[in-house]
């Protein structure tokens, strides 16, 4: 109750649900309640949480932040959401995030954009900016999320608090609608990384209804919170402390690593030389597969469909014209050159080529250090509307990120300080089901 009076004060302020299930929410936690009387309640009974809206949530209204799926109800609950469902949590709402999860500021939304709440002048990120803005406001103590390029780290940075992307097939993609099927990962936002853990425990899990989901034990990843980091390897990237990074980041990301040195961490600098090139290799890659992923939405089944179309054509391109945003149609067009004849070996093919080379530098690195650290983002939050028109200068914001999908590893932001009043994140980059050991590192410095 106290968190839904929170939303009902504070969300016009914010906009970071798009939909909240108030009645739906009560019964839940009535019988949340129940369970706690009756001894059957386990660490995440009756917890309130919230889900990006890019999960199904049967019989509750799932948009993707799009007017295509304004009128979508969905018919089925993702694996992520029903697991945390059956672990006890109670949903108390779906949030706002860049339309079909493209973006980095939560700009693009068919639903208008998500404020900071550290400065409500300022974007929260994206594109799980509702979800990170309303467990920020303290709108709810966590929430879930989804990460293709930096979507669940990026945004946590930018509002200080916790975010794990897994390693990619940790999580089941089953119902989380896609963007780029071969980098999305859905992880969760909190404020600390124990409740990371305590949510990671509930989401992860082999699932046969996603076939690139790892069939792999799950740890709790509670139990190593606290172990000792003594003689862990930590490397610096020297890439991601060069140009173009804010001097007030790197001053506070300096000092967190110093931190880790002083729980017995040793440091050492390392290089991951194609850093640059995730940029072009993710904004070929992550659209190509939109592209094709988004050819689903022609008004024939479901969601949108123009008012009297003329005939079948006249139907697909209006629907598809006027359902999506400018953003989702920019990245449908380059991802359908990039995978034309002619220009596949061109763009598509170099664009993979490039992915195995930036999984190999890691893989390098992973043979000299433990995790790799450094800032999450290059700037601490933007101005709303200062970066909407010129879209290469948002995809340069994922600068850290992007890589870390390309090659499919873990990696978690950690509040680290503020510069001017907005939150900075620190980046943990773990080799392949490494999660116990970022979160341990995270707990250790919180
Ligand atoms: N900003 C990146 C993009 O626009 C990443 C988004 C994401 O991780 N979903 O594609």
């Amino acid at each position: 109750k106290a968190y839904l009076d929170r939303i009902q004060q504070l969300d016009s302020q914010l906009n970071s649900f798009i939909t909240v299930t108030a009645d739906a929410a009560l019964a839940a936690a009535a019988e949340a309640d129940t369970a706690i009387k009756n001894g059957t309640a386990g660490p995440l009974t009756g917890i309130p949480l919230a889900h990006k809206d890019i999960f199904c949530t049967q019989g509750v209204k799932t948009t993707c932040g799009s007017r295509m799926l304004d009128n979508f109800i969905a018919p089925y609950e993702s694996t992520v959401t029903s697991k945390l469902k059956a672990a006890g949590t109670v949903m108390v709402g779906k949030t706002n995030l860049d339309e079909f999860a493209m973006g980095s500021s939560t700009e693009s939304s068919y639903y208008g954009p998500t404020r900071n709440p550290w400065n409500t002048d300022t974007i929260p990120g994206g594109s799980s900016g509702g979800s990170a803005a309303a467990v920020a406001g303290g709108l709810v103590p966590a929430a879930t999320g989804t990460d293709t390029g930096g979507s669940i780290r990026q945004p946590a940075a930018l509002c200080g608090i916790t975010g794990l992307k897994p390693t990619y097939g940790r999580v089941s993609r089953w119902g989380m609608i896609a963007y780029g099927s071969s980098l999305d990962s859905g992880g969760p936002l909190t404020k600390t990384a124990e409740d990371a853990a305590l949510l990671l425990n509930a989401m992860a899990g082999f699932d046969h209804k996603d076939s690139t989901c790892v069939d792999r034990a799950v740890p709790d990843y509670t139990a190593t919170l606290g172990d000792s980091i003594k003689g862990l390897r930590i490397g610096l990237p020297e890439e991601y402390f060069g140009e173009g990074l804010d001097s007030g980041i790197a001053e506070r990301v300096n000092a967190a690593v110093k931190e880790l040195e002083k729980l017995g961490a040793v440091v050492k600098k390392i290089s991951l030389p194609r850093t640059q090139l995730s940029i072009p290799a993710y904004y070929i890659i992550a659209p190509a597969e939109a592209s094709t992923n988004l050819s689903r939405y022609d008004g024939v089944r479901f969601g949108y469909r123009c008012e009297d179309p003329k005939d079948l054509l006249d139907m697909y391109t209006r629907t598809r014209a006027e359902g999506f945003g400018e953003e989702v149609k920019r990245r449908i067009m380059i991802g359908t050159y990039a995978l034309s004849t002619g220009y596949y070996d061109a763009y598509y093919n170099k664009a993979q080529q490039l992915r195995r080379l930036i999984k190999d530098d890691f893989q390098t690195a992973f043979a000299e250090v433990d995790v790799i650290a450094g800032p999450t983002t290059p700037h601490p939050a933007w101005k709303l509307g200062a970066k909407g028109n010129d879209p290469v200068a948002m995809y340069l914001e994922d600068i850290y990120t992007l890589s870390v999908n390309l090659a499919g590893l873990p990696g978690m932001s950690v509040p680290c300080g503020q510069v001017n009043g907005l939150p900075v994140g620190m980046q943990l980059i773990g080799n392949y089901f490494d999660e116990a050991r970022l979160l341990n590192l995270a707990h250790q410095f919180q």
